[in-house]
């Protein structure tokens, strides 16, 4: 429901019956929100209503003000959908007027529209998926490792353009493997982007390793390679080289890789390619994941592609791949008697989920060709809008995994608060941009490296918003979050301005 929509909802006190009856007829929702002259909302109005009306002969030319009184059931602004939809229960009503301070009715919601939830990013299997699942079942291939494991992480490296893969539980597992492979141990520095989801350092802790945080820049939300550069120096001073600098590709875009690798190889530390949310997209022709001595991908079920659960390792060296895998597999010895020398983890991926795996790399491409249509609607439709879309520069192509923007101008945190209730209030999925991990109270001890015009993560995440991108989006689906959002977005601007 648009603005205009919106509008030819609410009717005057001072209307006659017979207008409220257009009104009904012409607007179709079943209500309308009668208002008085200050704004406030003085009833709501049903077909019912009028038919209760004309049986007990009141003229049609009376106005609405003239019907017995009846209190309107309404929410404010602040109540959520679980407050919502036991306030209908309670009244067994499918509308739901929503009041500001004032008492002016400002939105609407419909019973409808609650149970019918527009997620952020939703599981997208296409055709073959249940055929290489099937297949393990005949084979009885159930159980860890088997002829999927091995193909699906052939087929992804060759899809990365990387040398060797190694098929894992989580990108939490692999990055925790990669950081092993790396050689961090306690105590060790490990350098990581600010601005990503807590699985990309949590690792650092479960090697008992130290963390320092370096911030994005604005052209892509990615790691700055300037506060790399300071933060490298602080390291030398101190004493702390890191052993691994871990870059995170965000929402689908590849970090500045060139000079990201440069200041890493000035300074010989390898760079470990968090590439989690970044599976298809390109840097410079070459893909993302590609780039780092090890990548990791994730296939969790709001990831691009997904195998309900689970990541992958990938790396140009054999020998690694070959150590992650026995590292993944509890350390184990090629003994017939379960030989062990050092610790080992529970780590692999099963024969089954790789299965899903393989259907669904079949579909990449697909997907991403998707995710960027959802991306370049949202961007066309909301062209006049004062926000500010993630930017994808020169020479990069991102996979649009989430169409993300920010809300220029001060204030930005309550304003990206109020925006997200008044989706949410249509059951519409949206989220903020990640809270930066140096924000975080996990890890409120950890040095952190800035950006030099300004913590840029901070700000992001502040205004930020993350908005429903599944490539199974429908056009209805969209429209509705476009109506909404401009909604939200006007009134935003309204209230900025009173
Ligand atoms: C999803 C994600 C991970 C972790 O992957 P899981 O498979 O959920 O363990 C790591 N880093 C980033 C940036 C992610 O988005």
């Amino acid at each position: 429901m648009n603005a205009d929509q919106f509008n030819a909802l609410c009717l005057p006190a001072t209307a006659t019956l017979h207008q409220a009856l257009e009104a009904l007829n012409a607007t179709g929702r079943g209500i309308l929100l009668v208002t008085r002259a200050d704004g406030s909302l003085q009833r709501t109005l049903t077909d019912g209503d009028l038919r209760r009306a004309a049986l007990s002969h009141v003229p049609e030319d009376s106005a609405v003000s003239a019907l017995p009184e009846q209190a309107p059931v309404t929410v404010g602004l602040d109540a959520g959908l679980p407050t919502a939809m036991a306030v209908l229960d309670k009244h067994q009503i499918d509308h739901l007027p929503v009041v500001d301070e004032a008492g002016r009715a400002v939105d609407i919601m419909f019973r409808r529209e609650l149970s019918q939830r527009i997620w952020l990013s939703s599981p997208h299997l296409g055709e073959e998926e249940t055929a290489f699942v099937e297949d393990a079942f005949k084979t009885n291939w159930i159980a860890p490792l088997g002829p999927h494991v091995d193909g699906f992480e052939r087929e992804l490296a060759s899809y990365a353009g990387v040398g060797h893969g190694a098929a894992v539980s989580s990108g939490t597992a692999a990055i925790h493997l990669a950081l092993l492979l790396l050689g961090v141990k306690p105590g060790d520095t490990v350098f990581c982007s600010s601005l990503t989801f807590v699985g990309s350092c949590n690792p650092i802790l479960y090697c008992n390793a130290r963390p320092v945080f370096i911030d994005s820049q604005p052209q892509t939300w990615n790691m700055c390679p300037q506060a790399l550069e300071r933060a490298f120096e602080w390291a030398q001073r101190e004493g702390r080289m890191p052993r691994c600098v871990i870059v995170v590709n965000l929402y689908g875009q590849s970090a500045d890789m060139d000079a990201l690798l440069a200041v890493c190889e000035r300074y010989g530390v390898p760079l470990l390619e968090d590439a989690a949310e970044s599976l298809g997209a390109k840097y410079k022709g070459r893909a993302s994941g590609s780039f780092g001595a090890i990548g990791i991908f994730s296939f969790n079920g709001n990831k691009i592609i997904t195998t309900s659960g689970g990541g992958m390792l990938v790396t140009n060296d054999a020998q690694m791949a070959e150590r992650a895998r026995k590292l993944a597999t509890q350390a184990r010895e090629p003994a017939a008697h379960y030989e062990h020398i050092e610790v080992g983890f529970n780590y692999r991926m099963s024969n089954v989920l790789a299965g899903i795996g393989r259907g669904q790399l079949r579909v990449l491409d697909q997907r991403v060709e998707q995710r960027r249509q959802v991306f370049d609607i949202y961007r066309a439709e909301l062209a006049d809008a004062a926000i500010e879309w993630m930017p994808e520069p020169e020479g990069y192509r991102s996979t649009r995994w989430l169409s993300c923007f920010t809300l220029p101008g001060t204030d930005g945190q309550s304003r990206r608060d109020r925006l997200l209730r008044a989706l949410e209030r249509h059951s519409i999925e949206a989220r903020p941009v990640w809270k930066p991990m140096h924000m975080q109270p996990l890890f409120k001890d950890a040095p952190y490296f800035a950006h030099e015009g300004g913590d840029f993560s901070k700000a992001c995440f502040e205004s930020g918003v993350c908005l429903p991108s599944g490539s199974n989006l429908t056009q209805e689906q969209q429209g509705r979050v476009i109506d909404q959002l401009r909604r939200a977005l006007q009134q935003a601007g309204a209230r900025a301005t009173v």
